[in-house]
């Protein structure tokens, strides 16, 4: 079964092509600059990379390109025809109240994405558009919605809640949804699976998906309990450009002293604070730490706001599930950044965390990597994400009723 994993973000378009009976990727592609002057589409497929310049308006006429690039061999299409794809398996933001699972797109449930797109105004229209495009372009082709936020919704009320008053949560849907779940999906069943296979505790995972955004998920019994992105992925751990928590009434100081609307307060907050706004260096991690040894105080200050931040959500994720089993690693950062890792885990010793400093710092990047020691009361494992096969497992699943 080949399934096509369509992953659109608001001016971007990324998809990959994956045999799924052997979990094998066919080939993978993006669209950048849609909408904007320049836009291009890049496709691999056998080592080889491909390139295709044309003007695309709109996502519409992206998702045509792709479908015509995808069996044309001169590009790397790696399909004869187009009839070869089963299913499509769509990246959708979020779920609003609405769905707790991926689901398959029929008329109803596009209507329900549609009356979400409020909740995601940059991706929503994005993802639905790919979706009809789909519809028009592949039809009888069934289209599944894998929803950033699903994970998430098995988080009890407490956890989701916003102490605000409750009629507002009722009407406008004011509450805590969480992002990056197929990644928190992904990283933790895999984490458990090798848990179980090599006799560890699987029961408590905290999961930490750290990246341009970052966000950590408390995982008990294989269900998230809790996660650090809110209504908006805003909320929670210092970011590449976001803030990160952050006391409302900062938003009021700014609007008086700098004479912003709210509008542009929540731009600042989302595009120019985190690693870059404090270190005034670079919202990229490696460049950050670069300037950090050289010297730089303030990179030095980010770094070290992003380590005990994502810290503090660890042990308190720790507490809300009684206790911690395993700490995952997933993410650019999360992945390949020893230094982050180590700055993170330094100081849960008293919860039994015991880092391998030697095998933190080494680069081989299998499925699963182990880098506490043996003695350590709690597994410490670098997972490389892969939310497009999450996506392509949950379409199969979701087409063959399973
Ligand atoms: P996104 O959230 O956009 O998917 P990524 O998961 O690709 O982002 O993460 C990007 C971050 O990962 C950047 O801060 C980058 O510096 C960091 N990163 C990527 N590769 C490395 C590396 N080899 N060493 C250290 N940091 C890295």
């Amino acid at each position: 079964m080949k399934v096509l994993v369509v992953n659109a973000g608001s001016s971007s378009l990324k998809y990959q092509v994956i045999e799924m009976n052997t979990e094998t990727l066919l080939c993978k592609g993006g669209i950048e600059r849609i909408g904007i002057e320049g836009s291009n589409l890049t496709q691999e497929s056998g080592g080889k990379k491909y390139n295709v310049e044309k003007p695309l308006a709109n996502h519409t006429e992206g998702f045509d390109l792709l479908i015509k690039c995808l069996t044309d061999k001169s590009v790397g299409g790696v399909l004869d025809d187009i009839s070869e794809i089963e299913a499509v398996g769509h990246r959708v933001l979020h779920t609003g109240t609405d769905f707790d699972d991926s689901v398959l797109i029929t008329p109803e449930a596009l209507k329900i994405l549609e009356k979400n797109a409020f909740l995601g105004p940059l991706h929503m229209p994005a993802n639905i558009a790919c979706v009809k495009s789909c519809m028009q372009v592949l039809p009888g082709v069934p289209n599944v919605a894998v929803f950033d936020t699903a994970f998430h919704t098995t988080m009890p009320a407490y956890a989701y809640m916003y102490a605000i008053p409750y009629e507002d949560y009722e009407q406008f849907k004011i509450r805590r949804y969480g992002f990056h779940g197929t990644s928190h999906k992904f990283v933790s069943q895999t984490a458990k699976k090798w848990l179980e296979d090599n006799g560890f505790a699987s029961g408590r995972i905290v999961t930490c998906h750290l990246g341009n955004g970052s966000s950590i998920t408390a995982v008990k019994d294989g269900k998230c309990v809790d996660t650090s992105m809110g209504m908006t992925p805003l909320e929670g751990v210092p970011m590449g450009t976001r803030s990160g928590d952050i006391d409302a009434s900062v938003v009021e100081f700014l609007c008086n002293f700098k004479k912003m609307t709210v509008g542009e307060v929540i731009t600042y907050l989302n595009k120019k604070s985190g690693f870059l706004g404090v270190s005034g260096v670079s919202s990229d991690s490696r460049n950050m730490l670069e300037e950090a040894h050289k010297g730089n105080e303030r990179a030095r200050l980010a770094a070290d706001m992003f380590t005990y931040k994502v810290k503090k959500y660890i042990g308190s994720y720790a507490a809300a599930m009684g206790g911690l089993d395993c700490i995952v690693f997933t993410g650019g950062i999360g992945e390949n950044s020893d230094e982050m890792r180590e700055g993170i885990v330094k100081g849960l010793e008293f919860l039994g965390v015991e880092l391998d400093k030697a095998e933190n710092k080494k680069r081989e990047k299998p499925p699963v990597r182990e880098i506490s020691t043996k003695a350590s009361k709690v597994r410490v494992l670098i997972v490389p994400t892969n939310e497009e096969l999450m996506i392509a497992r949950d379409t199969r699943r979701i087409v063959k009723g399973e």
